[in-house]
């Protein structure tokens, strides 16, 4: 998965070389998003290390532009990603916490 293009910048952020992923959500991430997605607590992102723990393909089948496409959905194309660490915390909070920016059902 990591030589995917697609997963070689940290979802969030987009620093190069993410060595850390959330397995639940199957997006990889730099150190300190990874720092953030273990504040959201594990009912929502299941953060690990890509370098020590094996995977398995079942565990990472979202891939960074999909999980985007799906928790980016509504963000305008002029959107810059934060890179404060107060700002970035907040943006990952909205994005998976209250999930401000997916898709939303007709109904
Ligand atoms: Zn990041």
């Amino acid at each position: 998965m990591l030589r995917d293009e697609d997963n070689k910048y940290c979802v969030d952020c987009d620093a190069k070389g993410p060595r850390w992923a959330s397995w639940n959500l199957g997006i990889f991430l730099c150190i300190r998003c990874a720092g953030f997605h273990r504040n959201l607590g594990v009912h929502i992102s299941r953060v690990k290390s890509v370098n020590l723990d094996s995977w398995t393909p079942e565990q990472v089948q979202m891939g960074n532009s999909r999980a985007r496409a799906v928790y980016e959905a509504n963000l305008p194309d002029s959107f810059r990603r934060p890179q404060t660490d107060s700002t970035l915390e907040g943006f990952i909070r909205a994005k998976y916490e209250a999930k401000k920016h997916i898709a939303k059902q007709c109904n």
